[in-house]
């Protein structure tokens, strides 16, 4: 799929970097310590999905779980080791990170990557993208996922451990970011089970703009 950033045409997507552990809340609910640095690791673009795109999902008949997260979407070259702020960002996108939980504590105890539990056709699912100036106050972002009815997550920018400057800035201690590169940036409380089929919408509450999506 192209990646939606309002105003814009289709944009093809490049690399998907996924922070995780990025909210007290949620690395208490698994029992993870709170990290010192971010933790990351990533999806293929391959695993990208619309909310409403009719595409092939992997593992279709596992339950998931869904981690509703704030995606930054990058649209132009910026060089390795640049100090970057809020205006690198151009656009803001809610998206799901659909995980394997099962194999991933299976991966996480035999000390092996993540890989299987994290990428594959459909574990990234994206709304369209908004420029920051949707929104009220980058620094301050709210949102929302309701699955069949139920509210299932809430997340405040201002509860992440890094912020998204800093998030950005460590990505390109490493990697410069290209044009369509993505950075999911974490997951507060409330993850639980997902299956294909439930429906679900994610909301930017301030704005109050909903997206909804059917896995
Ligand atoms: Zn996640």
């Amino acid at each position: 799929m192209n990646i939606k950033l309002q105003g814009h045409a289709g944009i093809r997507p490049n690399n998907i970097y996924c922070i995780g552990r990025n909210y007290a809340d949620h690395a208490k609910e698994l029992n993870n310590p709170v990290p010192a640095e971010p933790v990351i690791f990533l999806k293929t673009n391959a695993s990208l999905r619309g909310l409403n795109e009719q595409a092939p999902l992997a593992y279709a008949d596992e339950s998931f779980h869904h981690e509703a997260e704030i995606v930054l979407l990058i649209n132009k070259p910026i060089p390795l080791g640049s100090k970057v702020d809020y205006a690198a960002v151009a656009g803001l996108g809610l998206g799901l990170d659909l995980t394997r939980r099962n194999k991933q504590n299976e991966l996480k105890k035999a000390g092996l990557p993540w890989t299987l539990a994290k990428s594959f056709d459909g574990a990234a699912l994206v709304s369209e993208f908004l420029p920051l100036a949707k929104f009220q106050d980058p620094k301050h972002l709210e949102f929302t996922l309701t699955i069949n009815g139920e509210r299932r997550q809430t997340g405040d920018s201002r509860a992440m451990i890094f912020s998204i400057p800093v998030i950005l800035n460590f990505v390109l201690s490493f990697h410069s970011l290209q044009p369509g590169d993505l950075i999911y940036t974490g997951t507060p409380a409330g993850v639980a089970e997902f299956k294909a089929g439930d429906k679900f919408v994610l909301e930017w509450t301030k704005e109050k703009l909903p997206f909804a999506g059917k896995l």
